[in-house]
């Protein structure tokens, strides 16, 4: 029962009376099955990254509409639970094949909120969309296990089960994908819902919303609401909340690792990064450049597994021309520009907290052979562009190494040997993903068993599994013990029930005290 069509909203002109078209702006929850404006005062801009303007606004949901939320899927839950898994993969498989319809709308709306080319929207889509097909296959991933006999004439068999209300909270840098890695894994597991996208481009979660709705999930399977660290805090300490998903930076993510645990809830906890690249003397040039490039500079840098730091065995100077050469190619635009290979960093702050650390590796003694801080973008004067940056010569004691920068600027250093790359790399905080680049065995071999990271890649940039693997990110990068989809995401939205059974003819043998003990 929809009363309200986020999309419809999102496209229609401005109406006539200013304080019609305010109102027309706002983002709506979802509650219970219906698209209901908040009644929240504070609402959030959400601006468009390469115009600045304001795309829609984000209410910060009041204390009375998240627990309607939770009520809402509280109550879904013992239907939902109970509705057959060849049903709940059914939602899933039409929900997939309505993504597929409206992928060019999903990712014209992620390019006007976030900011990334449409090009990277589509893959935005895509990657969450692999993870919808994956949970069509949930009859078979939810199997349990059954031993036969495990005493005279007993079974033992164990059922995973669903938690009952999940939640999850999104970050900014994929407005599709992230929800996708979240929701449809827990409701085809038998879960009901709550996510909070991000403040700062929810458009993509409302529509998916819109899009699972029309796909056949029931009312209050999965509900949406809005805000920032107080939703997030009541979300952590509502007591029928069973478990949290959360993929951001390091501060919320720890903050709601810690707060979601002593709250009794099982929390995953995808955090930030700092991926390095090892290049070996003998690498494949032009395959290895591209490459650097590609994932140094590609979404502007905001990915987490976006390739920030080279360390180059041998010394870097052989490889410098390469990297500024087809750095200086790319051509920086809004994301609407059919020919633009990299659109601008999601705000203001973040362009000049980027901005901040360039400098700082400046001043520590870095060598900037490409500045991209003083871009302009003709037609897009407003934009929060930052191009193409690099800083060579850069150490592990700078500050623009120890931090994630999260943006187009990429880091060079250099290493003696591939034990010393490695060394530097497992020193490092973070342990998203690494990769290396040879045309070695030897060394592919060595990097793959020595470095200390959860996503390897070998001659590969940025190795995010698909959804039959999971997303492994260690250290720093990741909290909690079960990862992001894949066999670890199932386990993660279902606990196990293990069941002992006895058909047989019950010979009377008397009461035994002593421990039970296989016959
Ligand atoms: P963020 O932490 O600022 O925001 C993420 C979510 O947490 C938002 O919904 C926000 O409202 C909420 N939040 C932020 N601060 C909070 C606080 N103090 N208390 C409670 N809630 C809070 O992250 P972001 O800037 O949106 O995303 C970028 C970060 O996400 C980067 O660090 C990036 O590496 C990381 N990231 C990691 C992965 C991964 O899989 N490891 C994937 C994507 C992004």
């Amino acid at each position: 029962a929809q009363v309200f069509s986020f999309s419809a909203m999102r496209f229609s002109t401005a109406s006539s009376a200013a304080v019609d078209h305010q109102k027309s702006l706002r983002v709506t929850n979802l509650i219970g099955g219906q698209f209901t404006e908040s009644r929240a005062q504070s609402v959030i801009d959400v601006l468009n990254p390469a115009t600045q303007e304001v795309v829609s606004q984000v209410p910060l949901t009041t204390n009375e509409e998240f627990k309607a939320a939770v009520e809402a899927a509280k109550k879904a839950f013992p239907s939902w639970k109970n509705t057959p898994v060849t049903t709940r993969q059914r939602v899933m498989l039409k929900f997939q094949e309505l993504i597929r319809r409206d992928i060019d709308k999903l990712a014209m709306n992620i390019t006007t909120e976030q900011g990334k080319t449409l090009r990277d929207a589509h893959g935005d889509v895509f990657r969450g969309l692999e993870v919808v097909e994956h949970a069509c296959g949930m009859g078979t991933l939810q199997m349990g296990e059954y031993v036969s006999n495990v005493s005279s004439g007993i079974d033992t068999y164990s059922i995973r089960e669903p938690l009952g209300v999940c939640a999850g909270i999104c970050p900014f840098n994929f407005p599709a994908m992230i929800p996708l890695w979240m929701f449809p894994v827990a409701v085809t597991c038998g879960n009901t819902f709550i996510l909070k996208p991000s403040e700062k481009d929810p458009g993509a979660a409302m529509m998916l919303a819109e899009l699972a709705m029309e796909a056949g999930l029931p009312d209050g399977v999965l509900n949406i609401v809005h805000g920032t660290n107080d939703v997030v805090n009541n979300i952590c300490d509502d007591s029928h909340i069973k478990a949290i998903s959360f993929v951001g930076s390091n501060t919320a993510g720890m903050h709601i690792y810690a707060r979601g645990a002593a709250n009794g809830k099982r929390v995953q906890s995808n955090m930030g990064a700092k991926n390095h690249a090892i290049v070996m003397p003998d690498a494949n040039v032009d395959a290895t450049l591209n490459a650097l490039v590609a994932a140094g500079f590609g979404a502007a840098g905001q990915r987490c597994m976006a390739l920030s730091t080279a360390v180059f065995v041998g010394g870097s100077q052989s490889w410098e021309e390469g990297l500024l050469e087809r750095a200086k190619a790319l051509k920086v635009s809004a994301g609407t520009e059919p020919d633009a290979d990299l659109g601008p960093v999601i705000t203001k702050q973040a362009k000049s907290r980027i901005c901040k650390l360039i400098q700082s590796g400046v001043d520590n003694g870095a060598r900037l052979i490409l500045d991209g801080r003083d871009i302009v973008v003709p037609g897009y004067e407003s934009g929060n562009f930052v191009g193409p940056t690099i800083l060579a010569d850069v150490t592990s004691n700078m500050e623009c190494y120890e931090e994630e920068i999260f943006g187009p600027v990429l880091l060079c250093m250099q290493a003696d040997s591939l034990e010393e790359a490695i060394n530097i790399i497992n020193r490092n905080k973070y342990g998203n993903g690494a990769s290396i680049f040879t045309t070695s065995g030897v060394a592919a071999r060595k990097f793959q068993h020595e470095i200390e990271a959860g996503q390897v890649g070998i001659n590969v940039p940025i190795p995010v599994p698909l959804p039959f693997f999971s997303f492994t990110g260690s250290k720093a990068s990741f909290a909690g013990d079960l990862n992001f989809y894949g066999k670890a995401g199932v386990q993660f939205f279902t606990q196990i029930k293990t069941v002992t059974q006895q058909w047989k003819d019950l010979p009377g043998q008397g009461v035994s005290l002593a421990m039970p003990t296989s016959q």
